[in-house]
């Protein structure tokens, strides 16, 4: 069964309609990417699968998005539970001005986790998942914002990966790294959906290639295209 099922989905910013009218079914245990050219929705739409456009002043929705058999959309939702639950990597790698084992931490802290083993065991795997343990395991105390950018980016993965979630969405995660930090993010993105559900934002149609199991075309607030991503970039 799929992970979610995003139904009629209309967002609108003031007046202006960005999203059209989405339907999609969101696939388990699978990289789904977005593409589309720039302005076409992209944001709008991943930002709206963790309620994350709650933020944005102006932005109403339309429509139904369902995860585990509730629309996130209904009144008294949990939205702090459900963005630990859905979790969010940004473009620009934002990480805490903190260390590197506090940037991991805090979540599982703020989710009550209070037990210093326990956190220390949450921290070590999350970094292992997210490829980065090998490289600052003694240096946990240093700051994050002491890192390559490259770090900083899977440093955010594990401070996703450090609540479990189900799914983890991530907007143009490696666009503002170099080529090697970006491959890095690529491998990486591939070894998650092991255990999650994967929704990436792209404006780079290789990387999609690379990455993505199923492939979402947006165009101008209307979904053209839902396939598998090697039905799409095979040659005619
Ligand atoms: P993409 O991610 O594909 O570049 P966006 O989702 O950012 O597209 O934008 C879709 C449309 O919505 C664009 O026309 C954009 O200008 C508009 N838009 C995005 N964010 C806002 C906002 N906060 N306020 C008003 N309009 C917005
Ligand atoms: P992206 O394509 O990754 O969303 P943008 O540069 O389009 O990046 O948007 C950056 C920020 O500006 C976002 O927070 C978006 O909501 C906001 N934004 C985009 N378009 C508009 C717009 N037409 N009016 C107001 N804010 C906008």
């Amino acid at each position: 069964n799929p992970a979610m099922n995003v139904r009629d989905l209309e967002v609108y910013y003031g007046e202006t309609q960005a999203l059209n009218g989405i339907t999609l079914d969101i696939p388990r245990n699978q990289v789904t990417a977005i593409i589309g050219p720039s302005g076409c929705g992209k944001s709008t739409f991943i930002r709206c699968l963790n309620r994350m456009n709650d933020m944005i002043e102006n932005c109403t929705i339309k429509g139904r998005i369902e995860y585990n058999g509730t629309n996130i959309y209904e009144k008294g939702i949990d939205t702090a539970k459900l963005r630990r639950e859905i979790g969010m990597v940004f473009q620009k790698p934002n990480p805490f001005p903190k260390s590197i084992y506090d940037n991991i931490a805090y979540g599982p802290k703020i989710a009550g986790i209070k037990d210093k083993n326990k956190l220390d065991n949450i921290v070590e795997k999350s970094l292992k998942d997210a490829a980065l343990w090998d490289e600052v395991s003694d240096r946990l105390d240093e700051s994050a914002l002491d890192m390559s950018g490259g770090q900083q980016q899977r440093l955010c993965i594990a401070r996703a990966l450090a609540v479990e979630p189900e799914i983890i969405l991530m907007d143009e995660p490696a666009s503002a790294l170099d080529p090697v930090a970006m491959s890095k993010i690529e491998d990486l993105i591939f070894k998650l959906k092991d255990n999650y559900t994967v929704v990436i934002v792209t404006h780079n149609m290789q990387q999609a290639a690379r990455v993505s199991d199923y492939t979402t075309f947006l165009y101008m607030g209307d979904l053209i295209e839902f396939s598998k991503t090697d039905r799409l970039f095979e040659n005619p």
